[in-house]
């Protein structure tokens, strides 16, 4: 399979006062041409940053970005314009990132005016196809995003970010704002829109279960670093124990868990100080005197499964789900 993505070694730290926040510490991962890779963590461990920094709307301090074998990692704004329409972002909120004075068809023909693509008919033609690919109906060309639905704003969301075929796109938390019947909707549009266009996706969330639901791979960000990263389908044997704690805490009735695994405690260290040795030893119940002193670094624990941790051995080897 082709390599579409390759991020090496991406570092952002921001200034705040006389601190530096590290916000993206060192990730690299790949990715292939129809690919969903997912990543997943706690608020705060980075994984906004590293979508915002591989569509440069934000520039690395180091590292390399490499996108269909070119290096954009510092290419001007200028001569990124024709890469925006490559690689396109599906928001959060799909309140706040609609234009609340442009009609639905407006805001769904808007990135075909930028990049010039087809005359007005053709462009309309184009916007009813992306309405009825997404769920909307013709009707709805003309209405206003305060007249949608949470759901129905972000399928326009999802429209938008379609339009000019994108090569990759990244989604940030893309259901997290909607109600759970609705999040499961729109998992289905993009996994069936994914299937359709061989689209590529990197599924930023801070729910595993979400993330499960869609990805072929699933990278684990904690304090701006990859921890783990695994194929979706070896989900319950996840080795790290961050992931096992966030594994454990989505609320399944099973009483043998809460006996067998220790809930995740405390909150997550300031990106400002980070901690010693593993970043995650604050909070590891399995932690021993290596891992406060000497950083694990990611190692192979089979085909694409990568963790960091010098205690593998220690924890449960698989959990129920
Ligand atoms: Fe826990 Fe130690 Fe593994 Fe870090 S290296 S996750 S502290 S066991």
């Amino acid at each position: 399979m082709a390599t579409l993505l390759e991020v090496k070694n991406l570092v952002k730290h921001y200034r705040s006062g006389k601190s530096r926040v590290h916000a993206v510490n060192g990730v690299s991962l790949e990715l292939t041409k129809g690919e969903v890779l997912g990543v997943v963590g706690e608020s705060g461990c980075g994984k906004t940053t590293l979508g915002l920094l591989i569509t440069r709307l934000v520039k690395s301090d180091s590292g390399d970005i490499v996108f269909e074998g070119n290096d954009i990692t510092h290419l001007s704004q200028r001569t990124l314009r024709p890469l925006r329409a490559k690689i396109q972002m599906i928001f959060q909120d799909p309140y706040a990132s609609l234009n609340p004075r442009m009609r639905a068809g407006e805001i769904i023909e808007e990135p075909l005016i930028i990049h010039k693509r087809g005359n007005t008919h053709q462009r309309h033609d184009q916007v009813m196809e992306l309405l009825d690919l997404v769920g909307l109906s013709p009707n709805d060309y003309n209405k206003y995003p305060h007249e949608f639905s949470g759901g129905q704003r972000q399928r326009i969301g999802i429209a938008r970010a379609i339009a000019l075929k994108p090569d990759l796109i990244i989604a940030d938390e893309p259901v997290s704002a909607l109600d759970v019947s609705i999040q499961g909707e729109i998992i289905n549009l993009l996994k069936n829109l994914q299937k359709k266009f061989n689209l590529t996706y990197i599924f930023i969330s801070h729910d595993l279960k979400v993330v499960s639901q869609i990805s072929d791979r699933i990278a684990v960000m904690y304090l701006g670093k990859i921890v783990e990263l695994f194929p979706a389908e070896k989900l319950s044997f996840a080795r790290h124990p961050y992931t096992q704690a966030l594994l454990t805490s989505v609320p399944l009735p099973d009483p043998k868990r809460k006996k067998e695994y220790k809930p995740l405690g405390g909150d997550v260290p300031s990106p400002v100080q980070l901690p010693t040795g593993c970043l995650f030893h604050p909070r590891c119940p399995y932690r021993e005197e290596v891992c406060v002193n000497v950083e694990p670094q990611l190692e192979s624990h089979g085909p694409n499964d990568l963790a960091s941790c010098h205690l593998t051995h220690k924890v449960p080897k698989e959990i129920p789900i």
